[in-house]
């Protein structure tokens, strides 16, 4: 077929389907382009919702490769890597199984916002993904170079210009499917940067992808132009950590994973990590040489949140920017000097790290190197990523704009400086066609998320389901998809949990209960054991919370029989268990030893005594936080019809910049238009009148 609105002689290197009837084999559900963080969560998704998948990657070898900093989690991110676990993600489980350095962030804070983060094993974690991906049932994996889509005729009920329906390789051959993801990362139109050298790669040592970005390109889609870049790596041996500032890991190390109650490596076999600064020198070196870095320039500062030390030195001149240590792996040579990213010449990255303290004598090992790469506006994308222009073609990783860095080693008790420096690159977003949007890009766990995100909805969309969309009130997902998918990007975006509305409700400790029963029922991404053990931790919660509500004693009769709480409240009220177990003091056990029955059945499992701790600690924030997700689940419940061409709709008074912005980011709920910058509330009332009244 040919697509409607398309013709070989306008986009030549599309290839459009002559003949329907043509066996289509070899023929899979689901393609999936790219063996990364994104693209191994993709694929094992689809392949737990039932699809028949393939995996096709440049090389077998380089699946689950850690192109930068060999990190997960962090502030934010430690919830979306619990998220991506609820739905039975890997990248949970293979960190607890793959780690060096466990700990949780934020920790003097509430557990609302803990961050889980570890320093993981680049060649475990490697080892332990490809064996798991080579061992996933109805998953293919095939090596080989994507050039191209083919194209067949749209579905009429969806809305989209034309169809995918498979790939052709480098070689000519092709492969049929019902969806196709596409997770290439930093590799369309990849060029690598050091100094005033520049060469073609997806990332060091790995060629880029020319033919499919034209493709993408060809079709109409918005491509913009990103970059990122890695520090250095420093011998081991050549470092002086006795004079530098030592970090320890957590004791218990707290695992990803709801299924692992521990993880792999004791807390004392476990990595330190060590924190240096820069100085003054480190920032003459750079100013000084600016002019042998086309990477960075001073009139391009950089983003705000993940900059190189070129841009930070740029952006904030003479401050200290710490350098965290961080190891790459148990028995790995090599340090990652977290903050240190550059493009500096070869020869004078060694000269500007021997200037900082405990590095004197330090060895570089691989130098430092920028990566400038295609991105594709996510404004083109909906919320189940799949893209609007090209029916069941899906987006996720970082093709969509996404870049940035994680955490890096669990620094908010040690150190008083708020750690912004992490060590991406500049990544401003050039030749982008569009007004500029407002925020940008993402870090690490963004990646694997998109993926099982993208990955189930490419399933669902084969077997004709709806969509399996995670709302801003149901998980930090949501908010990364609503927030790419309707502000757009254009400097790296972190996840910080302050971007989430409803984060108490949110909670690292609370995934399961929000996910899993969704995963196993909307979707079919759960296995029935991970289903059937979050529904008894959700009614032994419902069952425990009640239970403490029950309970209820004299202040004075609760001082006899827990003296160490100090109870403050009107004497002649009763105090209900809940309520004396929101003490800082109080936990689960000294509750059931004050009040063995019915208490005691609560603290046999330890998760489940924990959490109930934290299910009382938020009990009536929570309370009126419901109302308020409520108003907004109604907002997402109001939703835009999918054919609405905004440019040329009448009924409607809308300014034609609103138009516009409708137009290009074609929100899918009234909530979702309203959170586009530039849509007014005015806007937003005539949206809603003209939804009543075409309802
Ligand atoms: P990738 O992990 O890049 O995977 C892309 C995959 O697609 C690869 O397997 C590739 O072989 C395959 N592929 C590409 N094109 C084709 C094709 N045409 N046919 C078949 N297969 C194809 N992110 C961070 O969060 N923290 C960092 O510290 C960090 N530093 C970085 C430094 C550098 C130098 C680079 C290159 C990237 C860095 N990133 C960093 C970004 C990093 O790329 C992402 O963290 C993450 O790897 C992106 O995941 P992804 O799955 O989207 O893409």
């Amino acid at each position: 077929w040919v697509a409607a609105s398309f013709t070989k002689q306008q986009f030549p290197l599309v290839r459009l389907s002559s003949d329907s009837a043509a066996p289509r084999t070899p023929h899979f559900d689901v393609i999936v382009i790219g063996g990364g963080h994104a693209g191994t969560e993709a694929a094992t998704a689809a392949a737990r919702c039932g699809s028949r998948t393939l995996l096709l990657t440049h090389r077998v070898d380089t699946i689950g490769q850690m192109s930068c900093n060999p990190s997960f989690g962090g502030i934010g991110k430690g919830h979306l890597m619990r998220e991506v676990d609820a739905l039975d993600g890997l990248c949970s489980r293979i960190c607890d199984q793959s780690g060096v350095h466990y700990k949780v962030l934020n920790r003097r804070k509430g557990p609302a916002v803990w961050g889980l983060r570890a320093q993981i094993d680049r060649k475990l974690y490697k080892q332990n993904m490809q064996k798991e991906i080579l061992n996933t049932p109805l998953l293919t994996v095939q090596e080989g170079a994507v050039e191209d889509l083919i194209l067949t005729e749209p579905e009429p009920e969806h809305t989209g210009k034309c169809r995918v329906s498979g790939v052709v390789l480098v070689d000519g051959s092709t492969v049929y499917a019902e969806s196709v993801i596409l997770t290439t990362g930093t590799f369309l139109r990849g060029m690598i940067v050091i100094g005033l050298e520049m060469h073609p790669a997806g990332r060091l040592g790995d060629q880029p992808s020319i033919g499919l970005a034209q493709t993408l390109e060809k079709l109409g889609f918005v491509v913009g132009r990103l970059k990122t870049g890695t520090p250095p790596r420093i011998a081991k041996d050549s470092i002086n950590f006795s004079i530098l500032n030592k970090q320890t890991p957590d004791n218990p190390s707290v695992p990803f994973s709801f299924t692992n109650e521990t993880v792999w490596i004791k807390p004392e076999d476990q990595l330190p990590c060590y924190l240096t600064h820069t100085n003054p020198r480190v920032d003459e070196i750079v100013l000084k040489n600016l002019h042998l870095n086309s990477h960075v320039k001073e009139t391009t500062r950089g983003p705000r949140y993940c900059p190189s030390i070129e841009s930070k030195v740029l952006r904030f001149p003479n401050r200290l920017h710490q350098v965290w240590l961080e190891p790459e792996g148990m028995d790995s040579d090599l340090i990652y000097p977290q903050g240190l990213s550059m493009t500096l010449p070869a020869e004078l990255q060694e000269k500007m790290i021997t200037c900082i303290r405990g590095l004197e004598k330090a060895k570089v090992i691989q130098p430092g190197y920028g990566v400038q790469y295609d991105y594709l506006d996510p404004r083109q994308i909906t919320p189940s990523l799949e893209t609007h222009l090209v029916q069941r073609l899906f987006f996720a990783g970082q093709i969509n704009g996404t870049t940035g860095y994680e955490e890096a080693a669990a620094q908010t008790e040690s150190c008083p400086v708020a750690r912004l420096e992490c060590s991406d690159m500049i990544s401003q977003v050039q030749a982008i066609l569009l007004p500029q949007p407002s925020v940008a890009g993402t870090a690490g766990m963004h990646y694997n998320t998109q993926g099982v995100i993208a990955g189930i909805n490419a399933s669902l969309r084969v077997s004709r389901k709806p969509p399996f969309v995670v709302s801003r009130t149901e998980g930090y997902i949501g908010v990364l998809i609503d927030d790419l998918t309707t502000l757009g990007t254009s400097e790296p975006y972190r996840m910080f949990t302050s971007r989430v509305e409803f984060r108490l409700s949110l909670r690292p400790d609370n995934a399961d209960i929000r996910l899993t029963l969704r995963g196993y029922k909307d979707a079919g991404c759960v296995s029935q054991q991970r289903y059937e053990r979050a529904c008894w931790m959700k009614s032994s919660l419902e069952e425990g919370i009640s239970v403490l509500k029950s309970i209820e004693f004299s202040s004075s009769k609760w001082k006899n029989l827990i003296p160490e709480v100090s109870i403050s409240t009107s004497r002649s009220l009763p105090v209900r268990a809940l309520d004396v177990l929101k003490y800082e003091e109080v936990d689960m056990d000294s509750l059931a030893k004050a009040v063995p029955e019915p208490l005691k059945k609560y603290t046999k499992c330890r998760e489940l005594a924990e959490r109930l701790k934290i299910e009382a600690t938020y009990e009536s924030v929570l309370f009126h936080q419901l109302q308020e997700i409520k108003g907004v689940q109604q907002d997402e419940a109001l939703q835009l019809p999918k054919d609405i061409d905004y440019l040329t709709i009448r009924d409607v008074s809308l300014s034609h910049e609103v138009r516009e912005k409708l137009h290009f980011s074609r929100p899918q709920t009234i909530g979702a238009a309203s959170r586009i910058p530039g849509v007014t509330p005015a806007a937003i009332i005539n949206l809603l009148r003209f939804v009543k009244t075409t309802q």
